[in-house]
């Protein structure tokens, strides 16, 4: 299902006085939308050509700080301008925002008009590209946990964040008559992204109080991040609308199960035949796929960074909440990193459980696409499978307990340093340096609590 507005269905849109406003947004560090708002007539008149903005979106951190120390951008190199190209594929309605519609753009040098290399968009087309040579498309869908709460964020913020009100009283998961009481929230929101031309499956509460799961399609891995992204805007700003609040926070709670975001990944050919079957095979799987999950498991330490991009990101990974803490793979076992789903089907495909709701879904599924095709063109062999509770298997490959591991995994790493160039990859390991060291600055509301009477 494409976007659906081409330049000339949005001039008649604009024309029948339907859409006046065009979103003009690329994607940061942190996979956020950012950029400005286009009247309809200046985009139609020249404004879906390019425009610009300033080279530190892709160098600053959750705050907007001019963070120092990154070779693309800095006060030293004046932060000039990036190019904001529009990619007229994406352009599409948001039915969720009075006339308004919505372009993605990619970052380009504002010189040589070549991909900022370490652009998500970027990062992630350079992979997409790299199956491509190698006979296939990637697959994916990337599935969206999330809480949602009472409270409006403004009512959030003025209470320091602290009590926010999940919006049911109980896990949730699977439940009609709880999500019943959330449908008017969640029936915009799937007919918001459907009328934006994302085709979303379904959702479903979670196992949390409060906590809800949306299910899109499987599409080209582009297609994926892109819808990713604009679901997650859809979700705040629908949520917004109705004095409501969410979260993608891995874990906002210690108390309570995070939020992930599981990709699913097959390869198809490029006629489009599914390239991950062979009916023969104990769980259905071809000798292609067996490699890509083994290059994904050989890397998985290496690329958790990607997954679990955040400080918070490793509180989620706990025992008995259904986020994984080992990296290995079983057939249908939502205890391992790696899980086989519709084994001996047409849609055999391996689910990575490791990321959280808060991933940057370009570098997350860049990441995973790079160590899948690292393993299919090295021919690397398929460890045997693991069965049963993972969480207590010792002597097996371990996910990174913490950001500060996470980011020298990913700094020492050869293979990540060859797939996506060292500069991109010293790029986020440096964002991740400035997560943790900003981290270790702050003083906490838990260490105020333990210490300041008794320490
Ligand atoms: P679960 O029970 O784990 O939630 P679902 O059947 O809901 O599994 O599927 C989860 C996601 O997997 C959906 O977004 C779906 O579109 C996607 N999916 C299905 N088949 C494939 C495939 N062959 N490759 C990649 N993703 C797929």
């Amino acid at each position: 299902m494409p976007a659906n507005l081409t330049l000339e269905t949005l001039s008649e849109a604009f024309a029948a006085g339907e859409i006046d406003t065009v979103i003009v947004a690329a994607i940061d560090m942190q996979g956020r939308l950012m950029g400005k708002r286009f009247h309809a007539a200046h985009f139609l008149n020249g404004g879906w050509e390019e425009t610009h903005c300033c080279n530190y979106l892709l160098a600053t951190d959750m705050e907007m700080i001019t963070v120092p120390g990154y070779a693309a951008s800095s006060w030293e190199k004046g932060y000039g301008d990036y190019v904001m190209k529009p990619d007229l594929e994406t352009l599409r309605r948001v039915p969720w925002l009075e006339g308004t519609a919505l372009v993605l753009c990619d970052l380009l040098d504002h010189h040589t008009h070549e991909d900022v290399p370490h652009s998500p968009r970027a990062v992630l087309k350079r992979q997409v590209e790299r199956a491509r040579k190698l006979g296939f498309s990637a697959m994916m869908a990337t599935e969206l946990e999330f809480f949602v709460f009472d409270n409006s964020y403004e009512e959030l913020r003025d209470s320091g964040f602290r009590d926010p009100r999940p919006i049911s009283a109980y896990n949730e998961d699977y439940h009609i008559f709880q999500t019943t009481k959330e449908e008017k929230l969640m029936r915009a929101l799937r007919n918001g992204l459907y009328g934006a031309g994302i085709p979303v499956e379904n959702t479903k509460g979670e196992a949390e109080a409060g906590q809800a799961e949306i299910n899109i399609r499987y599409a080209a891995a582009l297609e994926t991040a892109d819808g990713h992204v604009i679901a997650k805007a859809a979700t705040r700003e629908i949520a917004h609308a109705q004095g409501k609040s969410v979260t993608f926070m891995a874990k906002y709670d210690h108390n309570r199960a995070g939020s992930s975001s599981h990709v699913h990944q097959s390869l198809w050919t490029l006629d489009g035949e599914p390239a991950f079957v062979d009916k023969d095979d104990e769980h259905g799987m071809s000798a292609l796929m067996k490699h890509y999950m083994a290059g994904q498991l050989a890397h998985a330490r290496d690329i958790t960074i990607f997954l679990a991009p955040y400080v918070n990101s490793y509180k989620r990974f706990c025992v008995g909440m259904f986020a994984p803490t080992k990296a290995v793979w079983s057939a249908d076992n939502r205890t391992a990193g790696f899980r086989v789903c519709g084994e001996g089907t047409k849609g055999v495909r391996v689910e990575c459980r490791i990321g959280g709701a808060d991933l940057n879904p370009y570098l997350a599924c860049a990441a995973l696409l790079a160590a899948g095709l690292d393993g299919i063109e090295n021919k690397l062999e398929l460890e045997p499978e693991l069965r049963g509770d993972m969480y207590g298997a010792q002597g097996v490959r371990e996910i990174p307990k913490t950001l500060r591991e996470a980011a020298e995994l990913a700094a020492g790493s050869d293979f990540l340093r060859t797939a996506f160039g060292a500069d991109v990859v010293e790029h986020y390991v440096h964002a991740a340096r400035w997560e943790i060291s900003e981290h270790d600055r702050v003083v906490t509301d838990w260490e105020v609590q333990r210490g300041l009477e008794r320490a």
